[in-house]
């Protein structure tokens, strides 16, 4: 009862190759449970990147987690009058 867990395991070896073995590892599946938490840190300015290390690499380096990151934050921004 997972269908995208194909393109959640391209994904995560895209980010492999673009990290190497030895980068901190967030996956497809860390990186939306933690995605509304790190956009919310994000906005308040108050350490995104140190409740969830790894986060920005991952979304630098996977595009389906990127927009979903965006989208987000496009959407919570507006929902608190837009301030970033
Ligand atoms: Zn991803």
């Amino acid at each position: 009862m997972t269908p995208s867990r194909e393109s959640r395991r391209a994904c995560k070896h895209l980010l492999a190759g673009l990290l190497g073995p030895s980068g901190p590892e967030v996956t497809c599946e860390d990186c939306f449970a933690n995605l509304d938490v790190y956009v919310e840190r994000e906005l308040a300015g108050d350490g995104a990147d140190v409740l969830v290390p790894g986060m920005r690499a991952h979304l630098e380096g996977c595009p389906a987690c990127a927009e979903e990151h965006d989208s987000l934050r496009d959407l919570i921004a507006r929902d608190t009058g837009g301030r970033i």
